[in-house]
C-alpha cells in the first residue's frame, strides 16, 4: 500500500472534548471522526485496525466451535415483547417505528433473534450443543456516551449464543469460550484479568467480565495476587448479599395489615418514619412449626445495582415500586432466581463470601418487611442485628488494598479496569420466556440451556491504547497494528536510488504478505515520522541515498530509542 493511494490526516492537537489519551490519540492519528454523541465514522486508519480485531475474534470463535451467521441490526419488536425486554429495558433501547407505526428496536444484544432462530432450526438434541455467533452493529442509547469509541452508542459487538440440552453440557459451552476469549485477548497484546461479575437476575456462579487493567477504566476490580480470587467491585453492590437472620425473639412481630402490600402503606397504616434505600431489596422468609406458629424469620437483603436486577424492580417485577417496597412471593423468587429464597446466599462468587450490607441499612432499625403471606407485614426488624463475626466478613465494596482475600488465601489488590469481554451462562431465561425447546431423546420437548458471550470490538481500541502509548503516540501490538511496517524513503519524488529500492522492499514485504505501508507523500522527514509514530505503526524502515550507497537501511521499533543500521541484503530478514 502506497500513503499516497490511501488516506491519512493526522491533527497535532486533540479537540478539546477529548479526555483521556486513547480518545485523544484516535482523533489526532485519525482513527476515528465524531458524527455525534457517541457516535462516530471509522476512518480508513482505524478502520483497518477493527479489521484485525475481528479477524482475530473471527479465528477463535471458529476454532472453539462458533458458527459466524449474521442478525439484523433493525428487529421487529415483538419478539422483544415476547421476553419483556421491550418494556424492561428503558431508555438504553432505541426504538424504532417504520412507517406503518410498527415498533422497531435497534438492537443492544441479539438474545431474542437468536433464540427464534434455535427455537425454530434446532428441533432434535442430535443438532446440540450449537454456538451461533456474529460481529454486528450494536446500539446503546447510553446515558453518559463519552471516552470516544470506550462508550459510544453505536458499536460494535461480536455476540455469541450458546444452546445446550442441560446443565452439565451448557457448562462445557461457557468453558470453551471463556478459554476462546483468553486466546483472543492474548493475541490481541492485551493485559487482562477475568473476573467473577454480577449475574443479575439470572443468578449462579457463571459470569466473567474480561477487563483490560488501566487507570482510566471505568470499572474497579478486586483480586487476590496470591490466589485465583477476583471480581468486579460493582458485583458486591449487584448480587444478593448476606443474609441476615433476625429471629422473633428479638422483636420482630408480624403485624395484620390487610388489603397493604407496599412498605409505604404499611408504614403510612402504622405511623411509621419509613427508611429506605433506593437500590435495596429485601425479602423475608419463614419458617414454622407443625402448630403453624413462626419459629424462625429470615430476611435477605438484596442490594440491586445492576442493570438487570434494577430493571426488574422497575418493571415492578419483584418489588412493587411506587416508592415502597413488596416481598417478593417465593414463588416470584423461584423464577426470577432459580432457586428457593432459603439458598439466596451469595451468587456470583465462585465461592460463598459473607458480606455486610450498606452500612446505611445495616444501621436502620425498625424496619418495616413483607412476610411473603398476603396482608402481613414483620415491623421492627432491626438490620443491626445478629452480624455475622467481623472475621467471616469482608466487604468488597468498601474494600481496601491490602484486606484479607474472601477465599482467606491472600490480600486484596485493587486496579481499575475496562470490560472488554462479558461471558455469562442464561440458563433457561430466555427459552422459556419464548418457548424455545427441542426434542430429547424420549422425544419430550426441553428448553435450551444458554449463554451469551460478548466482546467490544470497537471498545478494545481505545483498551488497547490505553494500554499501549507514550509521548508521541500510539504503539499498537504487531497484531492489531494498522500496517505492521512503514518504509519512510527520504527523497522518494528526488532521487530514483532511492524510489527503486523503496519500491522493491514495498514489492518483496508485500509479497510475503507483510501488511506494508510506503510513504510516497513527500513529506519532510520529521513530519513524516512524527505521524508514524503517532498512528503506532511497530517498525519503520528508513531509506536514504547516503544510506544505500553503504547498503544500509536503518530500522526502528516503534518502542526503541534509536534507530539501527541493518544492511539492505538483511532488512526482509531483520523484520521477520
Ligand atoms: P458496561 O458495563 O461497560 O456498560 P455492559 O456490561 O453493559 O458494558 P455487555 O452487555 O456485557 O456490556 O456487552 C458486551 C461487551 O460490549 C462489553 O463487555 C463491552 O466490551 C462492550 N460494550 C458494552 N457497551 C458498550 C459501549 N457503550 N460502547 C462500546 N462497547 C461497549
Ligand atoms: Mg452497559
Ligand atoms: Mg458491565
Ligand atoms: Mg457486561
Amino acid at each position: 500500500m502506497k500513503s499516497s493511494q490511501f488516506f491519512i490526516s493526522t491533527l497535532k492537537e486533540a479537540p478539546a472534548d477529548a479526555e483521556i489519551v486513547s480518545h485523544k490519540l484516535m482523533l489526532r492519528a485519525g482513527f476515528i471522526k465524531r458524527l455525534g454523541a457517541g457516535i462516530y465514522n471509522y476512518m480508513p486508519m482505524g478502520l483497518r485496525v477493527i479489521r484485525k480485531v475481528e479477524a482475530i475474534i473471527r479465528e477463535e470463535m471458529n476454532r472453539a466451535g462458533a458458527v459466524e451467521l449474521l442478525m439484523p441490526v433493525v428487529q421487529p419488536a415483538e419478539l422483544w415483547q415476547e421476553t419483556g425486554r421491550f418494556d424492561k429495558m428503558g431508555p438504553e433501547l432505541l426504538r424504532v417505528k417504520d412507517r406503518h407505526e410498527r415498533d422497531f428496536i435497534i438492537q443492544p444484544t441479539s438474545e431474542e433473534v437468536v433464540t427464534d432462530i434455535a427455537r425454530q432450526e434446532l428441533r432434535s438434541y442430535k443438532q446440540l450443543p450449537k454456538n451461533f455467533y456474529h460481529i454486528q452493529t450494536k446500539f446503546r442509547d447510553e446515558r453518559r456516551p463519552r471516552f470516544g469509541v470506550m462508550r459510544g452508542r453505536e458499536f460494535t459487538m461480536k455476540d455469541a449464543y450458546s444452546f445446550d440440552r442441560d446443565v452439565a453440557s451448557a457448562g462445557k459451552s461457557y468453558d470453551t469460550m471463556y478459554a476462546a476469549y483468553c486466546a483472543v485477548f492474548d493475541r490481541l497484546g492485551l493485559q487482562y484479568r477475568a473476573v467473577a461479575a454480577d449475574t443479575g437476575a439470572i443468578g449462579g456462579d457463571r459470569s466473567h467480565e474480561f477487563q483490560v487493567i488501566a487507570e482510566t477504566g471505568e470499572d474497579a476490580i478486586v483480586y487476590c495476587p496470591t490466589s485465583s480470587y477476583a471480581a468486579n467491585i460493582e458485583l458486591a453492590e449487584s448480587v444478593p448479599l448476606i443474609a441476615q437472620r433476625v429471629a422473633p425473639a428479638q422483636g420482630l412481630e408480624k403485624t395484620p395489615t390487610p388489603g397493604k402490600s407496599t412498605c409505604e402503606d404499611v408504614a403510612a397504616l402504622l405511623n411509621l418514619p419509613l427508611q429506605r434505600t433506593v437500590k435495596s431489596l429485601v425479602l423475608a422468609t419463614e419458617e414454622r412449626n407443625e402448630a403453624g406458629d413462626i419459629t424462625k424469620v429470615t430476611v435477605w437483603l438484596l442490594l440491586v445495582r445492576g442493570d438487570h436486577a434494577l430493571n426488574e424492580v422497575k418493571a415492578g417485577k419483584l418489588v412493587g415500586l411506587k416508592g415502597g417496597y413488596r416481598f417478593a412471593t417465593v414463588a416470584e423468587i423461584e423464577e426470577h432466581f432459580g432457586c428457593k429464597p432459603g439458598y439466596l446466599g451469595p451468587i456470583g462468587l465462585k465461592k460463598p463470601v459473607k458480606v455486610i450490607a450498606d452500612r446505611t441499612v445495616a444501621n436502620m432499625s425498625d424496619f418495616v418487611c413483607g412476610a411473603n403471606e398476603a396482608d402481613f407485614h414483620f415491623t421492627g426488624v432491626n438490620w443491626g442485628r445478629d452480624l455475622p463475626e467481623p472475621d467471616e466478613v469482608a466487604d468488597i465494596r468498601n474494600a481496601q488494598a491490602g484486606d484479607p482475600s474472601p477465599d482467606g488465601q491472600g490480600v486484596l489488590a485493587i486496579q481499575r479496569g475496562i470490560e472488554v469481554g462479558h461471558v455469562f451462562y442464561l440458563g433457561t431465561k430466555y427459552s422459556k420466556a419464548m418457548n424455545a425447546t427441542f426434542l430429547d431423546e424420549g422425544g419430550k420437548p426441553q428448553f435450551f440451556e444458554m449463554g451469551c458471550y460478548g466482546i467490544g470490538v470497537t471498545r478494545i481500541l481505545g483498551a488497547a491504547i490505553e494500554q499501549s502509548h507514550d509521548e508521541r503516540g500510539i504503539v499498537w501490538p504487531d497484531s492489531i497494528a494498522p500496517f505492521t511496517v512503514v518504509i519512510c524513503p527520504i527523497g522518494y519524488d528526488r532521487s530514483a536510488e532511492v524510489k527503486a529500492a523503496a519500491d522493491q522492499l514495498h514489492d518483496q514485504l508485500q509479497a510475503q504478505g507483510v501488511d506494508v505501508m510506503l510513504d510516497d507523500r513527500g513529506e519532510r522527514p520529521g513530519a513524516m515520522f512524527a505521524d508514524w509514530e503517532l498512528i503506532g505503526v511497530p517498525h519503520r524502515v528508513v531509506l536514504s541515498d547516503r544510506g544505500l550507497k553503504e547498503g544500509t537501511v536503518e530500522y526502528q521499533g516503534r518502542r526503541d530509542a534509536a534507530a539501527t543500521k541493518v544492511a539492505v541484503a538483511e532488512v526482509l530478514a531483520h523484520l521477520q
